[in-house]
């Protein structure tokens, strides 16, 4: 597994991109989308995770992951129903579509956390936890991957709460130049 690979609204992947040696990840949640969603994960991803917990959790912070790989068919699932729900309009714009999902190469995470042993589902900037990983997320080898103000370099709202995996030395050079994988890929081809 290529952990850089680039999958947006231009690059998709395909129906039958089915990632090798997903692991399941236990976690107290599930996703928000549909509860019988198991969570499944690129295992050096996840053992980045558990590394990147463990030491959130050494400052206080209790995070977990509530969302991790989704086939193409989930997402086609996920795209159609929101579509059906709230138009097409609505989808295109704030769900990607099947193909467009990194969370189908297993390396990407939602994040969610637990505050006074309640699950906090609203992630949001400003949260402490949140704020951590922004910090911090680098040096296990995630960056947050549509960060405020690049929504359209990445094609994607700001979501706080969304992480992927590129391996440290990608993370660090993504960090410390605060730019996006995309703009990564434009650098090195230009
Ligand atoms: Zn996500």
């Amino acid at each position: 597994m290529d952990y850089t690979i680039l999958v947006n609204k231009q690059n998709l992947l395909s129906r039958n991109f089915v990632p090798d040696n997903l692991v399941e990840v236990h976690e107290p949640t599930g996703s928000k989308l549909d509860k019988t969603y198991v969570n499944r994960l690129n295992p050096q991803a996840y053992k980045a995770f558990k590394d990147m917990q463990a030491d959130a959790l050494k400052a206080g912070y209790e995070i977990f992951i509530d969302s991790s790989y989704r086939s193409f068919e989930y997402q086609e699932r996920v795209f159609n129903d929101v579509a059906l729900k709230k138009g097409l309009a609505y989808a295109q714009n704030f769900v990607a579509a099947p193909g467009a999902s990194e969370h189908q190469t297993g390396l990407a995470i939602d994040i969610i956390f637990r505050r006074n042993a309640q699950m906090v589902e609203n992630q949001q900037e400003d949260d402490p936890e949140i704020k951590w990983l922004f910090q911090n997320a680098h040096q296990y080898g995630f960056i947050l991957r549509y960060p405020k103000g690049k929504e359209k370099v990445t094609g994607f709202n700001f979501e706080p709460w969304h992480f992927r995996y590129v391996g440290k030395k990608l993370a660090t050079k993504i960090f410390t130049s605060n730019i996006t994988l995309e703009e990564y890929y434009n650098l090195s081809t230009n």
